[in-house]
């Protein structure tokens, strides 16, 4: 390890030399590789985590560039999957720091293959299906794990122990915590850094094991009006949570194993994961596809037609841009690709 690279952060006496050796042995997981997870990768790549692993379903395009730092125009043009387009910046900016990149849906199988290795995991997803996925798992692995959500110029975070505070199962029935998206209402850029402050500042001090220091409060604030609130979540905890509570049955795992196809959070975009695995033959799907216009890398495959594109993945997922109807969706899928 060279020794003047992290020379500011171990002369901050709450890492120091020991906190920097025991950051270098541990595993984060970033869970969406959006505005939040390129931002919480940087600075974890950055500060000399040990091994960063980044799970993302999807590909860059123009509409991201305002707020996730980590693409270049040309990732957008070549609709590279977020995943790999990070990976090959965050090697850039330290190449001592070891990456795994899975272009993946961070689904139950998914995630919990990683869970038994990883120290802390982050929430930079942009829907609920997931983050109570990742709750369920915390509790279950007993990782702890940060939650972030960020629209508009608002923002929150909050840090989650297994087995000592209110889980985010317990939370949802008194906090509210809104349903617009970044597609209805747009987001700044300021808002996602604020999230990620909380969000990497917590993740240090998991992983420099400064227990003491970790925020016990829900944050929330508006950068643009200048409101900012911490929220005691002491007496949320519930006894009789499913997820936290004493005889717990953790709902979002079994409800997950049923979920094939999703509306993607505030896109005109549907998923459909076929529920035969197995790796996707491009070649053989060319032959298939009708008249369209087909755009391709070494990741994915883009079919335009009319005005829908299908955008067909490695591991067999399709997204399917256009519509936000799931039987409609599956309908043109199967009419093009044979189900
Ligand atoms: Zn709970």
């Amino acid at each position: 390890m060279s020794t003047e690279r992290y020379s500011r952060q171990r002369l901050f006496s709450p890492i120091g030399d020991e906190g920097q050796q025991k950051m270098s042995g541990k595993h984060v997981l970033i869970v969406g590789v959006g505005a939040l997870g390129t931002s919480c990768a940087e600075q974890l790549v950055r500060a000399g985590v040990g091994h960063l692993t980044l799970i993302d379903r999807d590909y860059v395009e123009w509409s991201n560039l305002q707020r996730q730092q980590l693409f270049s125009e040309s990732d957008a043009d070549s609709r590279l999957p977020k995943v790999v387009a990070a990976k090959s910046r965050l090697e850039q900016l330290n190449h001592e720091v070891h990456i795994t990149g899975l272009i993946q849906d961070a689904g139950r199988e998914e995630l919990e293959a990683l869970l038994g290795d990883v120290d802390v995991m982050i929430d930079a997803t942009d829907n609920f299906e997931t983050r109570l996925l990742m709750n369920d798992l915390s509790q279950m692995y007993r990782v702890p794990w940060i939650y972030g959500a960020c629209v508009s110029s608002h923002g929150m975070s909050y840090t989650i122990i297994p087995g000592e505070n209110a889980c985010l199962r317990c939370l949802m029935d008194t906090i509210p915590m809104g349903g617009a998206t970044c597609d209805t209402v747009g987001v700044i850029s300021p808002a996602v850094q604020m999230v990620t402050a909380h969000q990497v500042t917590e993740t240090l001090k998991l992983l420099v094991e400064d227990h003491e220091a970790l925020t016990e409060r829900f944050i929330t604030f508006d950068l643009w009006k200048h409101r900012y609130s911490s929220i005691s979540v002491d007496k949320i905890k519930k006894e009789d949570c499913p997820s936290c509570g004493t005889n717990p049955t953790y709902p979002a795992l079994s409800i997950e194993n049923q979920t094939k196809s999703a509306v993607l959070c505030g896109r005109n975009t549907v998923q459909i994961r076929p529920a035969q695995t197995g790796e996707r033959d491009f070649e053989e799907l060319k032959d298939r596809l009708p008249e369209g216009t087909i755009k391709e890398n070494p990741f994915l495959l883009s079919y335009d037609q009319g005005d829908f594109r299908f955008v067909f993945f490695r591991d067999g997922r399709v997204l399917i841009h256009g519509t936000k109807d799931i039987t409609e969706a599956k309908t043109m899928y199967q009419r093009i690709a044979g189900g």
